[in-house]
């Protein structure tokens, strides 16, 4: 799946999620427009990346974080030195899964999920495990 095609997929995901967004502003709910920014009433309007992730701070400043170090953390990530945490992690959440049915989406959020690729990783173990709709959304 080309960058492109993962943006389209995640905007579509936010829009059929975006009740689970509040604005950064004012906390109204927001909606997913035209598959390109999540806005709520009050018309604050915040666009989605090419990467296909929105940038929720109001008032951003320049981070201090480049390329070369997310190209290092996926580096790292891939290398294997997290799997033993993975691991636990994932059948940790699959105990969760058993205790709790309902007809909704599993839902895991990831408060501090860098660029996402250990919550990608987790969801790929759990869709290979479950059946059940798994709702995965991660904010840094
Ligand atoms: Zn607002």
């Amino acid at each position: 799946m080309s960058k492109k095609e993962h943006a389209i997929q995640r905007a579509g995901l936010m829009a059929r999620y975006d009740d689970i967004f509040r604005c950064p502003v004012c906390s109204l709910p927001m909606k997913m427009k035209n598959g390109q920014s999540l806005s709520c009433i009050a018309e604050h309007s915040f666009d989605l990346s090419r990467d296909g992730y929105i940038h929720l701070l109001p008032n951003a400043k320049a981070s201090k974080y480049d390329k070369e170090l997310f190209e290092a953390r996926r580096l790292m990530n891939g290398s294997g030195y997290f799997d033993p945490l993975m691991d636990a992690l994932t059948t940790g959440v699959q105990e969760c899964m058993l205790d709790t049915s309902s007809s909704q989406p599993f839902s895991i959020l990831d408060a501090g999920c860098g660029e996402g690729s250990h919550l990608a990783s987790l969801l790929h173990k759990l869709q290979r495990s479950s059946q059940r709709d798994i709702l995965a959304a991660g904010a840094d």
